[in-house]
């Protein structure tokens, strides 16, 4: 069996939630619609109070995510729309306790 690093290296085993999240945030970066710090640390910070919150969106196939049935298509949706929920209010959370 590969270690660890090796296992989760390997690009198959994706969890959906971190490119909506990280895809939703490059989104609202780009509204520019709310000020908050921008640097790597917050924007760790922010993607991981929202990914704590949403549910995990698993995959092991690329062809299903190549090839989306309408299920899947519709649980992404749902997510990139609790990821845009919940985005702002991570912001807030982060920009009151600052790391730096
Ligand atoms: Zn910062």
């Amino acid at each position: 069996m590969l270690s660890k690093d090796e296992f989760f290296k390997t690009g198959e085993i994706v969890n959906l939630a971190e490119e909506v999240v990280f895809e939703e945030l490059k989104a609202l970066i780009e509204r520019a619609e709310i000020e908050f710090c921008q640097c790597d640390k917050c924007l760790f910070d922010i993607v991981c109070v929202v990914l704590n919150k949403i549910p995990s969106m698993y995959s092991s196939s690329i062809a299903d995510r190549t090839y989306p049935s309408p299920e899947f298509k519709a649980d992404y949706e749902t997510l990139k729309q609790l990821a845009a929920e919940e985005l702002p209010l991570a912001i807030e959370r982060i920009k009151e306790r600052l790391h730096h």
